[in-house]
């Protein structure tokens, strides 16, 4: 589980970007952090890594508060999911997912075997291996992405607009397979979108912001519909 308990972050301009934030993104589920743009979605995810550390309040992962934590550690416990993939432009797709692997201790061989089974995972053909990320479609990418998140078996995946730079159509395979592999491997994830609908396809959970950094409301798809 991953807790928020009145966090807040407030940037070096006065920006208040997350005002007095808490809830709790349960294991195993989907939480979704939807609202419209600069409402402190992303500032709050990278804070759950410590790419952003939280001016006040505690995350607490497992009910361990991630401050005092070694941050390579804290990372290899979670995977990072961005919009563009972030693939390293000049390593094939086995070498881009097999750096995680290797960072968290694998052998090369090992490392390169995992990357194979990662890309099946995620519905790639094992003829994309030796491909460079440039070859790919924006689709393609994505799912490179998630494999390359995956390979250090992260106990937490953290998504920021992981489908939305992908045109609709792709948007919704993946959306489709995300599910998909979300029932296999079961990992607490908590996804960043700006689309409502994306939100309550997604998400056991969504959580709901408001500009100024505040929360208006933590629930399930059904009863946001509902009410
Ligand atoms: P969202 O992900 O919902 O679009 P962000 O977390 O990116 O929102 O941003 C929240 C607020 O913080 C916005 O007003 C944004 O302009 C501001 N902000 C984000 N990063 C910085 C920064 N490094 N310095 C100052 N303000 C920032
Ligand atoms: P998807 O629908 O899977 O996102 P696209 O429709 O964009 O894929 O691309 C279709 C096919 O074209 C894919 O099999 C992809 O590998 C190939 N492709 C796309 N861009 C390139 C490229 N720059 N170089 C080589 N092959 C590419």
């Amino acid at each position: 589980m991953i807790s928020f308990e009145n966090i807040s972050k407030f940037y070096a301009d006065g920006t208040v970007a997350v005002d007095r934030l808490s809830f709790s993104a349960p294991t195993g589920k989907i939480t979704m952090l939807v609202g419209p743009s600069g409402c402190g979605k992303t500032t709050s995810l990278r804070m759950i890594n410590r790419l952003i550390e939280p001016s006040s309040g505690s995350i607490l992962l497992n009910g361990q508060p991630t401050a005092g934590m070694d941050l390579v550690k804290l990372r290899r416990k979670i995977g990072y999911v961005i919009q563009n993939a972030g693939l390293f432009p000049h390593k094939t797709v086995q070498d881009n997912i097999a750096v995680t692997a290797l960072l968290n201790g694998a052998t090369r061989t090992a490392a390169r075997k995992k990357a194979l089974e990662l890309l099946e995972l995620v519905g790639l053909s094992l003829s994309m291996a030796e491909r460079y990320p440039w070859q790919l479609s924006g689709g393609q990418q994505q799912r490179v992405g998630v494999a390359r998140a995956l390979a250090s078996d992260p106990e937490f995946m953290l998504m920021d607009e992981p489908f939305s730079a992908v045109d609709p159509v792709v948007r919704e395979q993946l959306q489709d397979e995300f599910l998909r592999l979300q029932r296999e491997i079961g990992k607490t994830i908590i996804m960043v979108t700006h689309d409502i609908d994306e939100a309550m396809k997604l998400g056991d959970q969504v959580a709901v912001f408001r500009p100024g950094g505040r929360l208006a409301q933590v629930a399930s798809p059904v009863k946001l519909l509902n009410e």
